[in-house]
């Protein structure tokens, strides 16, 4: 073998070692249908100075990667110790390079500016830039609970990319992960190690906390490793269910994850759900018509991954088609999909039924003009979910709640948004009148 091939022979060595790194630590973390589909068919073919040269199957293959994968693959990239390497797809294995991930700054698929604030998640999104941008914040730990695909692991992403862009040591993990450090610590004899890892970094980030229920062991391991790093002021932050309804998690762990800062985020309202819309067209490079905007929020009530999810198909559709797409085809091919549980909105008669059922008063109650405190409030959260998930302006909800003028209707809107903001309670009541309407 001449010199040259045999160090490029050493070159293709090195690559599948660093790929072999990156790429065992991403079929720990991802979901093993995506790590098959996109990970696996992918072969290391060079590394040259920091660029690493990946060969991928397809022109699909690299979008997929490109739009989904990169903000992960750059962070473990990051976590298995190859700072500033640069990750560059090849389609087969031809030599044309189209560069994918260059470094962390331009990796802005999980940023606080890629993160659309409105009121259902303003005081998670002031929390984690509070966590990002001060050396001591006000509260330690910061917990993040919502439903799922409501932007928690977006949260600590932009957290984790702000904190290391910033040169701090911080330290990203699901539960899972750190279950699965663990216990091979555990076994291999290595618990130093993992102490040392676990234990000496400026932040612990540990995202879908639910995993640790039932672990018994581990949850003893992740107490001391919090302890450890609570008393030594460093950041944790820590995402997952709501804490209260933690199951098989002991409680001396939830209650030190309520100890700072708790902070929910809700579904997305209307408005916030319009800016997701466009915000994620654009970034696709589509333009969609206002009234097709519209429909899609109205149509998606569960989570902000099913609006990303419509609208890359959307995407797909004007592709395949050119030119604008109407409404009319828009909304054929949103009914179509049926795996997502699209639902309609419901009669504002229904509204009425549905909020008097709650709070156990009358329809005739709610439209009539008592005083009574336990009426007003039904009345109020009436012109609430009339303007906010019907659209109805505030005159129609204002007739329809039994003839009153818009501006009580606004002034009803306003004042439960302000309650909203500090009223659990409230935030509750809303939630389950949503949901037995069918809206979220
Ligand atoms: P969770 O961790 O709560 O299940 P994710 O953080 O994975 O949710 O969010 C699901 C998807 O929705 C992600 O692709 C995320 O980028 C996107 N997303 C969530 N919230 C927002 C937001 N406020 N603005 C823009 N994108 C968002
Ligand atoms: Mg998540």
């Amino acid at each position: 073998m001449s010199k040259i091939e045999a160090e490029q022979d050493n070159l293709k060595d090195s690559a599948k070692e660093i790929w072999g790194r990156i790429s065992s630590q991403l079929k720990e973390e991802l979901p093993q249908i995506n790590y098959n589909m996109w990970i696996k068919p992918i072969s290391p073919i060079s590394i040259n100075r920091n660029v690493l040269s990946l060969s991928v199957k397809s022109p699909f293959a690299l979008k997929m990667l490109n739009e989904r994968m990169s903000s992960i693959i750059t962070r473990v990239s990051y976590e298995t110790n190859h700072k500033g390497l640069e990750i560059s797809f090849v389609v087969g294995s031809s030599p044309k390079k189209t560069p994918v991930i260059s470094n962390l700054k331009n990796n802005d698929m999980y940023s606080f500016d890629s993160f659309v604030v409105g009121p259902s998640n303003e005081l998670a999104f002031a929390a984690s830039k509070q966590m990002a941008n001060f050396s001591t914040p006000e509260y330690n730990p910061l917990y993040i609970y919502s439903n799922v695909g409501l932007g928690k692991t977006h949260l600590l992403q932009a957290i984790w990319s702000s904190l290391v862009s910033q040169k701090q040591r911080a330290k990203y993990v699901t539960s899972e992960k750190f279950t699965n450090d663990y216990i091979r610590a555990i076994k291999e004899n290595k618990t130093d190690a993992f102490r040392k890892e676990y234990r000496s970094c400026d932040a612990l980030l540990v995202d879908d906390i639910q995993f640790l229920s039932g672990k018994t062991q581990t949850q003893e391991g992740f107490f001391h490793t919090f302890n450890e790093l609570f008393l030594s002021n460093k950041k944790i932050i820590i995402a997952g269910d709501d804490p209260n309804k933690l199951l098989e998690i002991e409680s001396r762990l939830t209650s030190r994850f309520q100890s700072g800062l708790v902070v929910d985020i809700q579904p997305p309202d209307y408005e916030t759900k319009i800016a997701i819309i466009q915000n994620k067209s654009e970034k696709l490079g589509i333009s969609l018509l206002p009234e097709i905007a519209d429909y899609v929020a109205s149509v998606c009530n569960v989570n902000i991954r099913q609006i990303e999810s419509i609208v890359n198909r959307l995407k797909a559709m004007i592709q395949l088609k050119g030119g604008e797409m109407t409404l009319e085809t828009a909304k054929t091919m949103i009914i179509g999909f049926d795996e997502i549980k699209l639902k309609k909105r419901p009669e504002p008669e229904n509204v009425i039924t549905a909020i008097a059922d709650y709070f156990n008063v009358s329809e005739e109650e709610i439209k009539s003009s008592s005083r009574s405190s336990q009426i007003i409030r039904a009345r109020r959260i009436s012109s609430y979910i009339l303007r906010k998930d019907l659209h109805l302006t505030a005159s129609a909800s204002g007739y329809i709640i039994g003839n009153k003028n818009h501006a009580t209707v606004l002034n009803a809107v306003k004042f439960i948004e302000n309650k909203l903001i500090s009223d659990k309670n409230l935030r509750y009541n809303i939630q389950q009148i949503r949901n037995s309407l069918n809206i979220t």
